[in-house]
């Protein structure tokens, strides 16, 4: 499912914020946000958009100018970041439903409810950093429609599920910051893919690559029609924060394509050892999810199990089984890395 990026919601708080007269922090599902003083109350519909969200270049937004635009390759916009005002964490951005007036009928915008997508709506789009030519490499074609796309859903959008929950156990990993990449066998054929497409066959891109590097054009098609998931970290990735010679892939997926459905967390981590490969580093495999959200994003503080030096983006929380897997992302990394 592409992110929900802009979407209606109800302001679940307000609180002031000592020793600030204009501004105030709201609570939007596990989210907080700096907003003006006075601008909504507790209970309000609003329109919440998400860090990551790049707004179009329109009157509306040209407040945002000044903190926020972005402009790289044939895109521009203005950007939403992690930023932190008088002290407090705010992240993305509440408007007024009216921003809406004359993008949508009257019936429609008095019938809007909690949780409606408004992303096209507002010509809102994901800002993706640019990346370059080693790692995107050629496409071949679409992103293979047997293969669910790697993908985690942020904690801080589970407030509703979350209770529910923390009867399980689960197992953590850490979330490494490189390349998704994805390689499949299926009737014969060895295919490789980035985050959301498939790559022709090259020795200059990174992925392919690494898949000669491992062997496994030869390895992955004896244990019938499968897809091995993994992050590319190393040289030239993400700037390299664990700072590894080469490249590596750490893997976190198998999937079976004829049964559509995920290896479990042993099955994973025994198809890893037998085919020699790395999996992400596991900080717990008996995990209880702390008490609250906001406890979750500070236990995804801290340092990597790759190169201690080096700050952790974050964590994957998931069940054994895989049904249930999110992510909680550090927020002072989001805060330090993410310019
Ligand atoms: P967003 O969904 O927030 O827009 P995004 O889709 O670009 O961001 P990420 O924030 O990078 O994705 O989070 C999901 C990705 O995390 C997966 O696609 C996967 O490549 C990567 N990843 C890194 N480490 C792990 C891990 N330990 N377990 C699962 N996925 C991981
Ligand atoms: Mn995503």
């Amino acid at each position: 499912m592409p992110r929900q990026l802009a979407s209606i919601q109800r302001i679940a708080d307000i609180q002031p914020i000592a020793g600030a007269d204009l501004i105030a922090l709201a609570k939007v599902k596990g989210w907080q946000v700096v907003v003006k003083k006075n601008e909504y109350q507790a209970g309000d519909l609003t329109i919440y958009c998400e860090i990551d969200s790049l707004l179009p270049v329109r009157e509306e937004f040209e407040f945002l100018r000044k903190s926020s635009y972005k402009s790289y390759d044939n895109v521009e916009g203005f950007r939403l970041r992690t930023i932190k005002l008088r002290g407090q964490l705010s992240q993305g951005l509440l408007l007024p439903l009216s921003t809406l007036q004359g993008k949508m009928d009257a019936d429609a915008l008095n019938g809007l409810q909690e949780g409606d997508d408004v992303t096209d709506i507002l010509g809102v789009v994901k800002y993706e950093p640019p990346i370059s030519a080693a790692l995107s490499g050629i496409i071949k074609g679409e992103f293979p429609g047997f293969i669910p796309k790697t993908d985690e859903e942020r904690v801080q959008n589970l407030s509703a599920q979350y209770e529910g929950l923390k009867e399980q156990r689960f197992y953590v990993t850490e979330k490494l910051d490189g390349a998704s990449v994805t390689y499949y066998y299926r009737d014969g054929g060895f295919g490789v893919c980035s985050r959301n497409l498939e790559l022709v066959e090259s020795h200059s891109n990174s992925l392919w690559l690494a898949a000669y590097a491992l062997g496994l054009p030869e390895k992955i098609g004896s244990f019938g029609n499968i897809a091995l998931q993994g992050e590319l970290v190393g040289e030239k990735v993400q700037g390299n924060p664990y700072r590894i010679q080469g490249q590596k892939v750490y893997f976190f997926n198998a999937f079976h394509i004829d049964t559509q459905r995920y290896f479990t967390y042993d099955e994973l981590t025994a198809l890893c050892r037998e085919l020699g490969l790395l999996t992400v580093p596991v900080i717990s495999d008996d995990f209880a999810l702390p008490e609250t959200i906001d406890a979750m994003l500070l236990y995804a503080e801290g340092k990597s199990m790759v190169h201690g030096p080096a700050d952790r983006e974050g964590v994957v929380v998931r069940s054994h089984d895989r049904k249930v897997s999110f992510k909680a992302i550090s927020n002072n990394f989001l805060l330090k890395h993410e310019n």
